[in-house]
């Protein structure tokens, strides 16, 4: 076996996504040596509603990204939610914590935009390597991973004393470490096509759907949610996605579905039907909640996707891939100063500790919100009593969105910091 090792690097990162992106960023400012390993090439396609919420914007500033609307950014005031016969545009809150837009830019330059900045800082990227499994020492502590490399499939192995899975959805390489995907958290799939729409192509709001219509019975709601995104560029990004908590999940044809709920909408928008398409319908599974832990063990720390931490309240994914890669990096360069053994061990379990104190209580309630909107009769009655209601759906945005003041907030605030903290953390 044409077997090579290499040896190069403080930390392992698996996995170029947002996630991965974002650790390998701020730990090369640290001035740790990282390694960041790819199966893909840049730029290359991701599914995803390419939807930035002011959540996602504040770790693309932390990462020196240039996000104004002169860089090529398509900038959002907010959320238009449609439902229960209303139509309701809700602006992002002002806060102290949080820039007051959101954004809108596909992955296929999105991904390829970070892993650069993590290039800029100082992090090795190499592509075209498919991680097959860690490399365990004697006590079974990852030490390395083992991957192919390129077309020939060549076998390596690389070697560090800390590994970074943010391998995405799929989750490989936790797995290998027997991390499996918890069935008692919430789960989503979620399906999207591109589709050419000069109508719909510029938009001041992100578009979310609770009700969605089906185009061969009007009088007929189908199971999920969907959006609707302006991408700038003429086209949408439109789609939608069912909760595990729905009886229709694992039954259903999404890809019908998506077609069957945009051949409601107004013939102007060009969304009916395959003339406008731009590419087939993709989709993918949606990780939320913390639904693999625990986020580190035996050498190897969990971000993003990998972990679980997809926002159960709106799906949101990439913003808490990247606050998880910025924390595990704060956590790593720490734990690295120390020597190898319990005192770096205790150094690297700050990190699930800190997630679950961020995010612990959050998840939880979000838990339980999805199994509540599973319900379709509980999600009618919400949907017709509170979207008349803007003061309550300000609450609810805000709610969903994850968007408050720690400190000094407004009531609605501090009512929702106030329950995300008497909610155990899961
Ligand atoms: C249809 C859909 C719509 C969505 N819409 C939104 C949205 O609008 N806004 C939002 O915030 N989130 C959205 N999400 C969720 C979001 O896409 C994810 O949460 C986000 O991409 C997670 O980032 P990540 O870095 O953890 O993983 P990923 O983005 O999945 O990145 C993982 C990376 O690891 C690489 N990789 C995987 N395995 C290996 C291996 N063995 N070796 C080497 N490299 C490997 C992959 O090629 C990939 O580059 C959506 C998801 C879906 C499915």
């Amino acid at each position: 076996m044409n077997e090579t090792v290499a040896d190069e690097a403080d930390v392992i990162v698996v996995g170029a996504g947002p996630g991965g992106s974002a650790a390998a960023y701020h730990m090369a400012k640290h001035g740790l040596r990282v390694l960041l390993l790819e199966k893909t090439e840049f730029p290359r396609e991701k599914v995803c509603g390419d939807g930035l919420t002011p959540r996602a914007v504040r770790q693309l500033v932390r990462m020196g990204v240039d996000t104004s609307e002169k860089a090529g950014w398509l900038h959002n005031r907010g959320l238009r939610v449609i439902g229960g016969g209303v139509r309701l545009e809700l602006d992002w809150p002002d806060l102290a914590s949080f820039p007051n837009y959101g954004l809108v830019r596909t992955r296929l330059d999105f991904d390829d935009m970070l892993a650069q900045r993590a290039v800029a800082a100082g992090a090795l990227l190499r592509t075209g390597v498919n991680v097959t499994g860690p490399v365990l020492d004697a006590d079974g502590q990852a030490i390395g991973v083992e991957a192919k490399l390129g077309p020939a499939k060549e076998p390596v192995q690389y070697r560090a004393p800390l590994v970074i899975a943010a391998d995405g959805v799929s989750g490989k390489l936790p797995l290998a470490m027997g991390l499996a995907k918890r069935d008692d958290r919430p789960i989503g799939v979620a399906v999207r096509r591109y589709y050419r729409s000069p109508a719909r192509a510029n938009d001041d709001y992100l578009e979310s759907w609770l009700e969605l219509r089906s185009a061969q019975d009007r009088d007929r709601l189908l199971p999920g949610y969907g959006w609707i995104f302006g991408m700038g560029d003429g086209r949408v990004n439109a789609g939608l996605g069912i909760l595990n908590s729905s009886d229709a999940f694992g039954k259903t044809n999404y890809r019908a579905m998506l077609t069957d709920w945009l051949g409601s909408t107004p013939e102007d928008w060009g969304l009916r039907g395959e003339e406008n398409a731009d590419g087939p319908i993709l989709g993918a599974a949606l990780p939320m909640g913390f639904n693999r832990v625990p986020h580190y063990t035996r050498g190897m720390m969990l971000v993003g996707d990998s972990g679980g931490m997809v926002n159960p309240m709106n799906g949101e994914g990439i913003a808490y891939a990247m606050e998880s890669g910025e924390l595990a990096a704060e956590v790593a360069v720490q734990a690295l100063a120390r020597a190898a053994g319990p005192d770096r061990e205790r150094a690297l379990r700050a990190y699930p500790a800190e997630l679950k104190i961020r995010f612990g209580g959050y998840y939880r309630l979000g838990g339980v919100f999805v199994k509540l909107i599973g319900n379709p009769q509980i999600m009618r009655v919400a949907t017709k009593h509170g979207m008349p209601h803007p003061t309550l759906m300000r609450f609810v945005l805000k709610l969903l969105a994850n968007l408050t003041d720690p400190r000094d907030g407004d009531a609605m605030d501090r009512i929702i910091n106030g329950l995300t903290k008497v909610a155990p953390a899961v």
